[in-house]
């Protein structure tokens, strides 16, 4: 069948201590297609660079970051659901408790979402003449979108990053733009401070012993502009399936159709069964299926090796095998390695395994980051991917004549 699907487990790369989490799983069904399936090492982003998640995914994808990289607020923005327009400024937001001018929970203690959504509807407003919208996603967590004439994403951002208090957003060049930008942004939060303050949900809380969401702080300021889709590019229809709202929102980016899955968390709790599915039912109309799952990357970033290792064992056990089932080409990879004895994403490469008809096999019987060292697609880097997966696809145009 000329499609595939491409599973990428965030994080996936490890350094041994003495055995990387890969090596220490036990996955028949990912062995097997690294065996009958041709392996190797990749730089996402390039030879030893350290890939944010959101820039490697854009060039796994076939998009080069230092061009069309849009920031992160964008992304995300994208990914729970907003319709962005040319010249949008997005950001990250999150809820927070302040308490005396000094944050003393950065999370508003997990507030629930229904909580978050009720808080939600108070807090979108019309600033000079530009829209301010701000919309929930899970937890404290959300975005806002400043839509109007004149707007920047020149401007330093409002989270402290600390339990400081929030900080003033300041301008980052001399421009006009940047100067209404921050002056908008900090008169929100005043405002916002204030509404949040005297909502009821918030006295509710504070009478239960729960800290109030008082406070959103923004991050990851970006300026949307649209990029030609991923049919518009390579020539065939693209899907995703994902439970993180970041990587949803690269795929909306890139003009990819999204299949929401429930339970499909991109937690450690993920549903991993029903993701294949639904990676199965969006086969049946698009030609390329990007699937991806989280959780590696996070118990990654706890340290947890061991955890990583089992739930490689859960990927290989409840979602390989219906992947298998479907016939179509499959690419497994990482979208960078982030070793647990650092507990942060490193430049090391990360192992790829490409099985189907569209391929040959090499002579790799495992898939680990040591094994692929031998394997036959060498060392490659993110910009040679999608010409290899249109040449598994045989979609692949003819260089001369
Ligand atoms: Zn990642
Ligand atoms: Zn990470």
């Amino acid at each position: 069948m000329d499609k595939a699907i491409l599973l990428i487990m965030d994080g996936l790369g490890d350094l041994p201590t003495p055995k990387t989490a890969l090596q220490k799983a036990k996955k028949p069904n990912l062995d097997k297609l690294a065996k009958e399936g041709i392996t190797g090492l990749l730089s996402p982003v390039g030879r030893g660079v350290v890939p944010g998640s959101d820039t490697s995914h854009l060039r796994i994808l076939g998009y080069e970051p230092k061009i069309c990289y849009p920031g992160r607020g964008p992304l995300e923005a994208l990914g729970i659901g907003f319709g962005l327009k040319e010249g949008d400024v997005a950001f990250r937001a999150n809820f927070a408790t302040l308490k005396n001018g000094v944050i003393i929970d950065r999370r508003a203690g997990r507030i629930e979402t229904a909580n978050a959504s009720t808080l939600s509807k108070l807090v979108s407003m019309k600033i000079e003449d530009v829209d301010v919208i701000f919309r929930n996603s899970v937890e404290h967590r959300g975005a806002l979108v400043l839509r109007g004439p004149g707007l920047s994403s020149c401007i330093s951002e409002t989270d402290p990053h600390s339990n400081a208090g929030v900080l003033e957003c300041m301008p980052e060049d001399d421009s006009q733009e940047a100067a209404k930008t921050a002056r908008i942004v900090n008169k929100f939060t005043e405002i916002v401070q204030k509404k949040l303050s005297e909502a009821p949900e918030n006295k509710a809380r504070e009478s239960k012993g729960l800290p109030p969401a008082n406070i959103i702080f923004l991050r990851g300021a970006g300026t949307f502009s649209s990029v030609p889709s991923f049919y518009e590019r390579f020539g065939i229809s693209g899907a995703c399936v994902a439970g993180g709202a970041l990587y949803r929102g690269v795929a909306k980016f890139i003009g990819m159709d999204i299949f929401l899955v429930p339970g499909a968390t991109g937690d450690k709790n993920t549903n991993l069964k029903a993701k294949g599915e639904a990676a199965i039912k969006a086969l049946e109309t698009h030609d390329f299926i990007f699937l991806h799952v989280k959780a590696t990357d996070s118990f990654s970033h706890d340290g947890d090796c061991a955890g990583k290792a089992r739930f490689i064992e859960r990927v290989d056990k409840e979602l390989i095998p219906i992947l298998m089932e479907s016939g179509a080409n499959l690419i497994v990879t990482g979208d960078h390695s982030t070793p647990c004895s650092r507990k942060e994403h490193s430049g090391h490469e990360v192992p790829i395994l490409i099985y189907g008809s569209g391929e040959r096999a090499d002579h790799v019987k495992k898939f680990d980051e040591i094994s692929c060292m031998d394997g036959g697609l060498g060392h490659i880097t993110g910009k040679h991917l999608m010409p290899i997966f249109l040449n598994v696809l045989g979609k692949a145009k003819k260089f001369g004549s």
